[in-house]
């Protein structure tokens, strides 16, 4: 990738010192995004749907583009595509939409790798229909275990709802095997991607998945608004609106009302108009830049973060593949990019570029101090996955994640940090 790449977003130029190596929580937003959403605000703002006059058309025509942007980016049909606020509220829609068809004979399955937001939902839930949460153990390399997957999906299970990709561990999930497990029971199946979108090509019709969400503020966009994939025919006809009011109705009476068709029924209320819009442009800067490019950089930077980390301290995530990923391995990945790039990227790497880590005798807050004194942005804490981190019995980590805009001279600079980390608390 080259350096041109930070002039394409403007923070880079107020914040001339900064590392930035947090993007697993919020990557910073693209200059084209913040512009779509200017102009916007600046010369035709109005709302959609309802006006009958010129600015509200274009703006009507601006967020339907952002939704055929949205589609073409996941390789989605245009009514299968929901504007909400994020994956927080895609997961918890789903969990709420689903669940009264659950009873305390069924079970639904996640993984020990998720975040609060495809946890805690179920959980809540589950008290009040009585249904049973299992979890697919990883395996001792942090990857998904597919035998426990096996053991666990059975005919009892309604609904099978995974992280596409780990935001503490980095593990990209065996997509296809999950789904095809799921399939053979007629689970409804849910990918969380908010750890992908930005990061791996995603073909929803590839991999088959029932629902799949992911946020804006992840992949170079705006925050609070995001995206609930829907096949058109679950939305029609398997799954209820959650919110109701207007936008989302077709007719009212003072007794009842019917829907809207989809996905407008999914979509109550005035929309974040300029958040759709700024992520469709979003959306455009990914696919414009070309997963090819893409991919290559943050596989390469990933290799070069872990061999420089992995001297000073314990990865919390897998290393590398452990497996050579033959061709045929791969052919199961649902990209948009050919296999064979996909392949040439990723050939030693199982994961992307979410590190996080662990200093003994260190807490993770203290190592975010000390990188924060030299400009670097890091997250350590849970990472919104405490049982995770309880499992291995970590009082949290540190963790770097890498953005297109990362360098190896950014990692130079927190692996630099790091040694003053354990100089300052002398523990080598
Ligand atoms: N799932 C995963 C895997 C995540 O990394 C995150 C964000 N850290 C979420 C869900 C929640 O996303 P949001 O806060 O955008 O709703």
């Amino acid at each position: 990738m080259s350096n041109n790449i930070k002039t394409k977003f403007p923070i880079f130029k107020h914040q001339t010192n900064l590392v930035y190596l947090d993007n697993a929580a919020t990557t910073q937003i693209c200059a084209l995004s913040l512009d779509a959403m200017n102009e916007y605000y600046l010369s035709y703002r109005a709302n959609v749907h309802r006006g009958l006059y010129d600015i509200s058309e274009k703006a009507t025509s601006a967020y339907e583009n952002a939704r055929a942007a949205m589609a073409k980016f996941i390789n989605a049909d245009k009514d299968e595509i929901i504007f909400n606020s994020g994956v927080t509220f895609g997961i918890n829609e789903l969990a709420y939409s689903l669940s009264p068809r659950l009873t305390h004979r069924d079970n639904i399955v996640l993984t020990r790798m998720e975040h609060h937001a495809n946890l805690v939902p179920w959980q809540v839930i589950a008290k009040h229909y009585g249904f049973e949460i299992r979890f697919i153990e990883l395996t001792k390399d942090f990857q998904i275990d597919i035998e426990s997957a096996k053991k666990l999906i059975n005919k009892n299970t309604k609904i099978v709802s995974f992280a596409l990709v780990s935001n503490v561990l980095g593990t990209i999930a065996p997509v296809a095997e999950l789904i095809k497990l799921a399939k053979a029971v007629r689970a409804t199946t849910i990918v969380d991607a908010a750890q992908a979108a930005a990061h791996l090509p995603i073909d929803v019709k590839k991999i088959g998945c029932d629902f799949l969400v992911f946020s804006g503020h992840k992949m170079y966009g705006p925050s609070g608004i995001g995206i609930l994939y829907g096949k058109k025919k679950l939305l029609e006809e398997f799954i209820e609106p959650f919110f109701y009011g207007g936008e989302m109705i077709g007719e009212v009476s003072y007794d009842k009302a019917t829907w809207n068709e989809v996905p407008a029924r999914f979509e109550a209320g005035t929309p974040n108009i300029a958040g759709a819009i700024g992520l469709g442009a979003a959306a455009k800067f990914i696919m414009d830049l070309g997963w090819d490019k893409i991919l290559k950089h943050e596989a390469s930077l990933t290799k070069y973060a872990i061999e420089k980390l992995a001297l000073f301290v314990k990865i919390f995530g897998p290393n590398y593949c452990h497996s050579e990923r033959s061709e045929e391995s791969l052919a199961h990945w649902p990209s948009l990019v050919s296999q064979r790039s996909f392949a040439t990227a990723q050939d030693d790497n199982c994961r992307i570029g979410v590190i996080s880590f662990s200093l003994p005798g260190i807490h993770p807050h203290d190592i975010a101090e000390i990188f924060n004194r030299d400009h670097i942005a890091i997250r350590a804490g849970y990472h919104c996955a405490e049982p995770l981190h309880k499992l291995y019995n970590l009082p949290g980590s540190a963790r770097i994640s890498i953005g297109i805009y990362n360098s190896e001279a950014d990692i130079d600079r927190a692996v630099a940090a790091l040694k003053k980390a354990t100089d300052i608390f002398s523990i080598i």
